[in-house]
C-alpha cells in the first residue's frame, strides 16, 4: 500500500487514519489543534457505526460502554409518549442496540490503535495540491498517494475543491450540549418535542447523563446559557428541570446548526477525498454525523486497495450520504414548527403512526441503522 495522508483528529480523520494503517497504510494524521479534545460532549453511536467500528476492532469496546434499554422514544412536554420503541427492539431489529458514549471516550479509543508516530498535533494543513497529494504545512510539504480530508464543516479543502458550492447554511436553530450528575432519579433515553424546542436526555455510563436541547437561534442569553435553558424548559417534564438544574453553567456548550443542503457533485478530486462532515454535515436529528463519518472511514479504507478508489469512494458514499442529510433536515425542520395548530397536527400524526405501527421509530431508520460494512 502506499502513503496516505489524514487531515483532521476529529472521529472521521481517526477512524479512517486507523482503518488505513489496518489495510497497510503508511499514514500521517495532521491536527491542527494541540490536543484531541472533542467538542460536545455526549454521542449516540448507532447500530451502522458500531459494525463499522467492528472491522478496526473497536466495535465491542463501545458495547461494552452504555447501550440503550427500555424505552426510548419521543415524548411531549407534559411527558406523554408521542413514539417509543425499546432499546431490546433496536437490537433485535438490527443485532445492536444504539451506544450512548462520551465523544472523549471514542476519541481516546482511536486514538489508542494509531500507530506511535502518526499524529502530528498543533499542525495545520495550509494548502492541498490534489493533483500531485502533495500536502503543505509550517513543517514542510509531504506527498501522498492518498489525502483524506477529514477537515470538519467549515472544511477548507472543501472550499478548495469546490470553489462554486455554496458551503454549510445555518438552518435557524441553536443547540446545547451538557453532561450532569444523575440525579438519582429514573433517567430514560427520550427527545421531548415542544413549539420550535428540542430537550434529548440520553443516561451514559458512569452515572452521568447527557443533555442537548435546541430553540430557534437568538442572541446569546444575557444572563448565561444555563439560565436560558431554565426559562426554555424548566417547566417540562422530569427529570428535565432537576437535571438542568443541577447543570454546571461553565460545562454548557451553545453551537448554532449548520448543514451542508447541496449535496457535493463528488467526493473526491484528484488524489484527495473529503469525508465525515466535510463531506455532508448534516443536523443532529438522526445521531448520524459521526456515525456516517465512522463508515465512510471504512469504506474508503475497502476500497483503497484498488485502482479508481477516488471515484469508487464517491460511487459508494454520495447517494447515501444525501439521502441521509436531507433526511435529517426534514426532521430537523418538523422540530423547528411554532404554529400550535401546525405542532398539535404534527404531534397528532406521531401519535396515531405510532399506534397503528409499534415499530414505525424503528422501521424508518431500518436503511440507516442496518447498514453493514463490505466484507472484507
Ligand atoms: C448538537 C450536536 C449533536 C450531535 N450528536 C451526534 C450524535 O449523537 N451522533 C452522531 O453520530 N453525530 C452527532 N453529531 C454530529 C457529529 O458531531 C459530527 O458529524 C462529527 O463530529 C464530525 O466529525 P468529523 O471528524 O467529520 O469533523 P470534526 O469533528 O469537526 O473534526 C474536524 C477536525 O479537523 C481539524 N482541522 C480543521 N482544519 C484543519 C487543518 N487545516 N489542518 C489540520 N486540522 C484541521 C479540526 O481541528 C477538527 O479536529 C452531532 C452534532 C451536533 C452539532
Amino acid at each position: 500500500m502506499g502513503r496516505a495522508v489524514v487531515i483532521g483528529g476529529g472521529i472521521g480523520g481517526l477512524t479512517s487514519a486507523v482503518a488505513l494503517q489496518r489495510k497497510g497504510w503508511a499514514v500521517t494524521l495532521f491536527e491542527r489543534a494541540p490536543s484531541l479534545d472533542p467538542v460536545g460532549s455526549g454521542l449516540s453511536v448507532g447500530a451502522n457505526a458500531l459494525k463499522a467500528l467492528d472491522t478496526i476492532g473497536l466495535g465491542d469496546a463501545l458495547r461494552g460502554l452504555s447501550s440503550v434499554q427500555g424505552e426510548v422514544g419521543i415524548r411531549r412536554p407534559g411527558g406523554e409518549w408521542l413514539l417509543r420503541t425499546t432499546g431490546e427492539h433496536a437490537a433485535q431489529r438490527y443485532g445492536d442496540s444504539i451506544v450512548l458514549v462520551l465523544r472523549a471516550t471514542l476519541v481516546d479509543l482511536l486514538a489508542g490503535r494509531l500507530d506511535g508516530g502518526s499524529l502530528r498535533l498543533g499542525t495545520p494543513v495550509t494548502a492541498v495540491d490534489a493533483g500531485t497529494g502533495v500536502v503543505t504545512t509550517a513543517a514542510g510539504e509531504v506527498e501522498a498517494d492518498l489525502v483524506v480530508a477529514a477537515d470538519g464543516i467549515h472544511s477548507a479543502t472543501r472550499r478548495a475543491l469546490f470553489p462554486a458550492h455554496p458551503g454549510p447554511v445555518h438552518t435557524g436553530v441553536t443547540s446545547w450540549r451538557l453532561v450532569v450528575p444523575r440525579q438519582d432519579v429514573p433517567v430514560m433515553t427520550s427527545e421531548t418535542w415542544g413549539r420550535g424546542l428540542v430537550f434529548g436526555v440520553v443516561p451514559l455510563s458512569g452515572d452521568l447523563v447527557y443533555c442537548y436541547a435546541t430553540a430557534p437561534a437568538g442572541q446569546s442569553a444575557p444572563s448565561g446559557e444555563k439560565d436560558e435553558l431554565l426559562r426554555l424548559f424548566g417547566g417540562w417534564h422530569a427529570p428535565i428541570p432537576r437535571l438542568l438544574a443541577a447543570a454546571d453553567p461553565a460545562q454548557v456548550l451553545r453551537h448554532d446548526v449548520l448543514s451542508l443542503d447541496e449535496p457535493l457533485p463528488a467526493f473526491h478530486r484528484g488524489r484527495v477525498v473529503l469525508l465525515g462532515d466535510a463531506a455532508h454535515a448534516m443536523t443532529p436529528n438522526l445521531g448520524q454525523g459521526a456515525c456516517q463519518a465512522i463508515e465512510d472511514a471504512v469504506v474508503l479504507a475497502h476500497l483503497a486497495g484498488a485502482p479508481g478508489r477516488q471515484a469508487a469512494y464517491t460511487a459508494a458514499r454520495l447517494p447515501r450520504t444525501t439521502t441521509i442529510v436531507r433526511r435529517s433536515r426534514r426532521i430537523a425542520r418538523a422540530t423547528t414548527l411554532r404554529n400550535p395548530l401546525a405542532v398539535r397536527l404534527r404531534d397528532r400524526a406521531m401519535a396515531i403512526g405510532g399506534r397503528l405501527d409499534a415499530n414505525l421509530l424503528l422501521r424508518h431508520m431500518d436503511d440507516v441503522l442496518g447498514w453493514t460494512p463490505p466484507a472484507a
